[in-house]
């Protein structure tokens, strides 16, 4: 498909797709698969030291997964793992080494930051953490032996877009390659490639499964890096069910239309909640006004239903008022299914490089595909119950 040139809606409903034949089918159905059998030694011998050779190295429903994701996002290769931080942690193993040093984006995803500074650490490899504003004057962090530096854009709990293509320009020139957590981007919403990083990572848990029902992570890379980590990946046993793998291939097939609603739903609540009296900022890049939003309109194409919104200074009695109550926004600390999601954040205490300035309650919305109004006046209904507390406590 990749030679094809067509659009990524079209990419989603043929990439990844069997050939056509007679009584073919339109789904590549489930292969459950430990053993694979060879006719002949001839036909063993063939195949040995490829990757067909046992269950492990994956089969036709996981490989049509793989071949779907390279076509949408450009990548040369994708490797599936058990969990989006297995794609993380062994992407990250696969092209470090004792006496490397990593530049970690502030504004990770914690237990990548836990990685890091625990296991990392432990092997002798080390993490500074850097502005993720920093573009291009991440130049004065690069040491010769900078291996890796790590962008996660916008990041999931503060939403800050990173300029990667400066980014990636300063660390391909001091010969360090470009590793991103792409999971709010989606293989179609930002060309990781074309903007000059090496492995784009998604926990495809979010919005490519996109129903809440399968953890899965995957890496995809460029042709260079491909050999090394696919190599390293198969070392440690990585592999995921057939099962799983045709989940996530069924919610693939409708990612651009369920992100569609999701980004139009979250423009509708996002604009509501803005024009609240306790809502200081909204942290949505696709918000006009939006901390990042011009850095989002030139690299993106499109948005989801993630974002934060950073309230004024309140007793927690009153966020508790508020969320405790929800009937529609379920709590939870998943993002992408089907379904709304509300969570207070406290991105604070795991800030290094730039402490976190804001005062009150961080809370996370994922907005899903209800209709808009319905969750406008669930939101509604838990800032009256939020303001009542408040007037008690003040009054
Ligand atoms: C959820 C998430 C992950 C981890 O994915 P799991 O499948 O839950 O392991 C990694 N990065 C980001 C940005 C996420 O939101």
């Amino acid at each position: 498909m990749q030679n094809l040139k067509v659009r990524p809606e079209t990419l989603l409903t043929h990439s990844g797709r069997e050939e056509r034949k007679i009584g073919g089918t339109v789904n590549t159905p489930v292969y459950r698969a430990s053993t694979l059998l060879f006719p002949t030694i001839d036909a063993l011998h063939a195949v040995h030291g490829t990757l067909h050779t046992y269950g492990r190295h994956g089969n036709p429903t996981t490989r049509a997964l793989e071949s779907a994701l390279c076509d949408l996002e450009g990548a040369y290769g994708a490797m599936l793992t058990p969990s989006g931080l297995s794609a993380l942690t062994c992407a990250l193993l696969a092209t470090l080494k004792p006496g490397d040093h990593l530049l970690m984006t502030d504004s990770v995803y914690d237990p990548t930051r836990t990685f890091c500074d625990e296991t990392l650490k432990r092997m002798g490899i080390e993490t500074t953490y850097y502005d993720p504003l920093i573009g291009a004057d991440i130049r004065a962090l690069m040491r010769p032996n900078t291996r890796v530096v790590f962008v996660e854009s916008p990041g999931s709990l503060t939403f800050e877009m990173q300029d990667i293509p400066a980014i990636s320009q300063v660390a391909h020139e001091h010969g360090a390659l470009v590793m991103l957590d792409n999971t709010w981007g989606t293989p179609i919403h930002f060309a990781s490639f074309k903007h000059g990083v090496d492995v784009s990572i998604h926990a495809a848990t979010k919005y490519i499964v996109g129903h809440s029902d399968v953890l899965m992570g995957v890496i995809l890379t460029t042709e260079a890096l491909y050999p090394r980590i696919r190599g390293f990946y198969r070392q440690l046993g990585l592999t995921v069910s057939a099962d799983d793998a045709y989940l996530a291939l069924r919610g693939l097939r409708t990612l651009s239309a369920r992100l569609e609603r999701h980004q139009h739903n979250a423009r509708q609540v996002a604009e509501w909640l803005a024009a609240q009296p306790e809502v200081e900022k909204v942290l949505y890049p696709a918000l006009s006004g939006a901390p990042g939003h011009a850095i989002w309109r030139r690299d993106f194409t499109g948005a989801c239903g993630l974002f934060a919104i950073q309230l004024e200074p309140m007793p927690p009695q009153a966020i508790a008022a508020m969320l405790d109550g929800m009937k529609l926004f379920g709590m939870g600390f998943s993002w992408g299914g089907f379904e709304s999601l509300i969570l207070l954040t406290d991105p604070s205490k795991s800030r290094t490089a730039k402490p976190w300035q804001g005062k009150g309650p961080l809370v996370r919305l994922h907005i899903g595909l209800e209709h808009p109004e319905d969750l406008i006046a669930d939101l509604d209904a838990g800032l009256n119950r939020l303001r009542s507390v408040i007037d008690a406590t003040y009054s």
